[in-house]
Parts: C-alpha cells; sequence; structure tokens
C-alpha cells in the first residue's frame, strides 16, 4: 500500500493542472500504485535568497527557484524564468512537463526548471547580471554538466546564460560550457539554438498541415508573445509561406489580414523592445487575438490563457501550443469534444529548444561543433520520429494527442524508476 504526503508546498493552479495531466495519463497506462506518486512528485527543490547591490547603492533580496523534478533518465534539464508571476509550485509544474517532454522526444535527461521573481525590463543590465550571476552563485553545490542543466527559459536569454556560465567557470577554475545550453555562440553555443524552439513548432505545423491537405500558402496564422518562442516561429512560418495575420506581446495585440511584415516588426521589437505603438497592423486585444478566425493559432507566452470560456469560441484548425501549458484542463475537455480543431500539445510542439539544446551540450563536452545546417537536419529527425510515435500511440489506444503524448513520456520515466529501485 503506498502513501503520500500531500504537501502545500507547491500549491497553485498550473501544479494542480499538471498533477492532473498525470493522473489522467497515469489512468490511462494503468501506472502502477508502487511507481506513480514517485513518478509524479519532484524530486528536490531548492529556494534561495539572492541579495544584489542596486546601481544607487540600496540592497533589494529576490527570491529564486530550482525545481529538479526527476533525474533518473539523466541529468535534469530545463530553462530559468524571470517574471514577476513566478511561484514554486509554477516551476515544479514546469519541472515536470521537462520530464514528459525530454523523455517523449528520448533525451538522456530528466527534469528541471528555475525561476526568479523578478520583473526583468525593470533592472538596468548591470542589476540583470548581479542577480543571474549571485542565482547560478547559489545553484553551484546543486547543479553541474552530469546533474542539472538550466537553459533560458521567459524573461532570461542566452547573455544570461552567457553570465551564468562565466560565474560556475570561475568557481572551478576552467572554462565548462556544458554548465548551462542556449549560451552566446563565442561562449560554446551551437548553431540554430536561438531559433531551436520556433523552428520546431513551424516544421511541427508545417507536417500537421499537410497531413489535414492545407496548402501552407493558403495558412493564417495569430501568435501570442512575441518573445524568442514568438517571433521565431512568426519568422519561420512566414518562411514556409504561411501569412502571419496577428502577433502580440505583454503590451499590445496586432491584427492584419493582409499579413503582418514580421521582419519589420522584428526590427521594431529590437530597437524600442516591445511592440506597443508598431504600426504594422491595427490594434486589437490579446484576447481577441486569441479567437481570431485563423488557421494556425500559437500560444507562445504564458500558461492558462486558452480557458473554458475561450475555448469555445476558438476559430482555429490547429492549435500549436508553443508555450509550456496555455492550456487549462477545463479547456482541454472542450477542445477533445471539437473535431474542428487539432492540437498539438507543448511537450511535444515545443520540444525544439530541450532537443537543440541537448546537442549545445553534446558539443560542450566533446568539443566538436557542428554546423547549423547539421543541427536543424538532425532536430527535424527527431521531430520527426516524436510526431510519429504519439500519432501512433494516438490511433492504437484512441487518445487525445495530448494523452498520446503524454503517456509515452510518462511510461519511460516511470520504467527507467522501476528497472533502477527506489532510490533515484
Ligand atoms: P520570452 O521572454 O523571450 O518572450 C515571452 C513573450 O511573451 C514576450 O513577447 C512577452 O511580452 C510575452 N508576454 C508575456 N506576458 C504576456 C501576456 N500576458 N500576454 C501576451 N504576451 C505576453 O520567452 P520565450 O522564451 O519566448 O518563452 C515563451 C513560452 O515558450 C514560455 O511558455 C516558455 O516556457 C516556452 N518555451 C520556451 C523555450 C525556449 O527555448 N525559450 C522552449 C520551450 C518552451
Amino acid at each position: 500500500m503506498s502513501k503520500v504526503i500531500i504537501s502545500t508546498l507547491y500549491n497553485s493552479d498550473v501544479f494542480t493542472m499538471a498533477c492532473r495531466q498525470f493522473d489522467k495519463a497515469a489512468d490511462a497506462i494503468n501506472l502502477p500504485e508502487a511507481i506513480r506518486d514517485r513518478t509524479k512528485y519532484p524530486r528536490r527543490t531548492f529556494a534561495v535568497a539572492l541579495p544584489i547591490r542596486r546601481d544607487d547603492g540600496s540592497v533589494t533580496v529576490f527570491e529564486g527557484y530550482r525545481v529538479q523534478h526527476n533525474l533518473s533518465t539523466g541529468p535534469a534539464k530545463g530553462g530559468i524564468r524571470f517574471h514577476q508571476g513566478v511561484t514554486i509550485g509554477e516551476v515544479a509544474a514546469l519541472s515536470m512537463w521537462m520530464s514528459w517532454k525530454c523523455s517523449l522526444v528520448g533525451l538522456p535527461y530528466g527534469g528541471a526548471k528555475g525561476g526568479v521573481i523578478v520583473n526583468p525590463s525593470q533592472l538596468s543590465e548591470g542589476e540583470l547580471e548581479r542577480l543571474s550571476r549571485r542565482y547560478m552563485q547559489e545553484m553551484i553545490p546543486f547543479i553541474g554538466p552530469h546533474v542539472d542543466v538550466p537553459a533560458p527559459d521567459m524573461g532570461t536569454n542566452e547573455k544570461i546564460m552567457g553570465w551564468m556560465m562565466d560565474t560556475y567557470s570561475n568557481h572551478i577554475g576552467h572554462i565548462v560550457p556544458g554548465i548551462v545550453t542556449g549560451k552566446p555562440l563565442a561562449l560554446g553555443g551551437s548553431q540554430g539554438r536561438r531559433e531551436a524552439t520556433g523552428a520546431g513548432v513551424a516544421y511541427l505545423v508545417k507536417k500537421y498541415l499537410a497531413d489535414l491537405k492545407i496548402p501552407i500558402e493558403k495558412a493564417t496564422v495569430a501568435i501570442q508573445g512575441f518573445g524568442n518562442v514568438g517571433s521565431e516561429t512568426a519568422a519561420a512560418l512566414e518562411n514556409y509561406g504561411a501569412k502571419i495575420i496577428a502577433i502580440s506581446d505583454h503590451t499590445a495585440a496586432f491584427y492584419n489580414a493582409k499579413g503582418i511584415n514580421i521582419q519589420k516588426a522584428l526590427a521594431y521589437v529590437r530597437s524600442q523592445k516591445v511592440l506597443h505603438n508598431f504600426d504594422g497592423g491595427e490594434e486589437i486585444t490579446n484576447a481577441k487575438l486569441l479567437e481570431l478566425k485563423c488557421t494556425v493559432l500559437v500560444p507562445a507566452a504564458l500558461e492558462r490563457v486558452i480557458t473554458h470560456e475561450n475555448a469555445p469560441r476558438l476559430k482555429c484548425r490547429i492549435l500549436a501550443e508553443a508555450a509550456n501549458g496555455p492550456t487549462t484542463n477545463q479547456a482541454d475537455k472542450i477542445i477533445d469534444t471539437r473535431d474542428d480543431i487539432e492540437v498539438i500539445p507543448d511537450v511535444l510542439c515545443n520540444s525544439g529548444g530541450v532537443i537543440v539544446s541537448y546537442f549545445e551540450w553534446c558539443q560542450n563536452l566533446q568539443n566538436f561543433y557542428w554546423s547549423r545546417d547539421e543541427v536543424l537536419q538532425k532536430l527535424f529527425v527527431i521531430l520527426d520520429r516524436a510526431k510519429d510515435s504519439v500519432e501512433l500511440q494516438k490511433r492504437k489506444f484512441k487518445f487525445s494527442r495530448r494523452l498520446a503524448a503524454l503517456t509515452l513520456g510518462i511510461q519511460r520515466v516511470a520504467d527507467a524508476k522501476a528497472a533502477r529501485g527506489l532510490f533515484p
């Protein structure tokens, strides 16, 4: 008889959501009681205080987390989020999804996630550097290239990864590029990593459009979030010939039936940092963007934006989940009953990021570097394989695509835990 201590540590809507997804998948594959809860709950969690000197001489203490959900299948792997809304429960949920994602696409990794409660746009460059370095400093005893390998997520980028790598390397006494992925090329970053998540999203969208026999030149796309993932997805889909009719960030959303010029939007964001006052389309709300009539809807910002309220009103043919956890459990149930929407679930859809992070780590460990073409070619091979296995699982058991993807991911982690014994 297995007993679980139900902790309140991770209490939050998003953690509950990840647990419900897990429970449903575990029921679907009859995961034995003895393995269930230790596959579900995070293995270990760190909370750290991060004092930094502000530019005006004062000191502010920020709070940061790292949740290592699973270390049974390889070093833990997952991004670090800098956002004012970060909670330990959110980080835990994101760490669970990393486990299932890495497992689904066959990477030799566990799952982790990190976060700091901070609005990075309110820090100067120097303050951001001190915070990033301090976070890494506090994590040094708990991570390593064979223990846990962080990467960028919302609010963090390659410059921050470079500072973190440098902090770790100074501590060790020699350069250790494999401690983080998503670094600048000059510090051992991989060709193709910056665009990897968006390139993967766009590649899968192209494949699913082909399955639906919709020519990509006829596809219209609405994208929420214009950061790393949203903007790279937009650029790659535009390259494939699709028309991007709406984009947004946290400051504004824009619609243009004739198609938004993505290069112009990218140049605008490079100079202005945000989309506010962009003149490439009519201004709409982020809520309206999600309900636009389009072929492909791409949430690429926060979790839980597709809810039971807007799910019945979605007018897309494909919902491509570039963000992690954009669809609530209730919305998922509604979408399951709608034959007119194909969901590409997050653990498959945005896996391009961690796949190329894996390539970066392999290159760092070998000190042998690959070309961009080689990276993207290898990425697409893994995505094709993962898509095929999800479609097979979906057909074989009559699962939804999300359930197919999650059951595949969860089963492998559970198998590894069962094979290793009780400790890992
Ligand atoms: P980012 O910080 O580069 O960009 C986030 C974007 O979302 C920004 O444009 C921001 O303005 C926008 N945004 C924030 N709040 C918003 C709101 N309330 N409404 C509309 N837009 C809002 O982050 P990112 O790396 O592009 O990550 C985006 C999502 O993709 C996250 O869910 C992340 O977990 C997921 N993801 C990222 C990667 C990666 O490699 N970076 C990999 C897999 C998944």
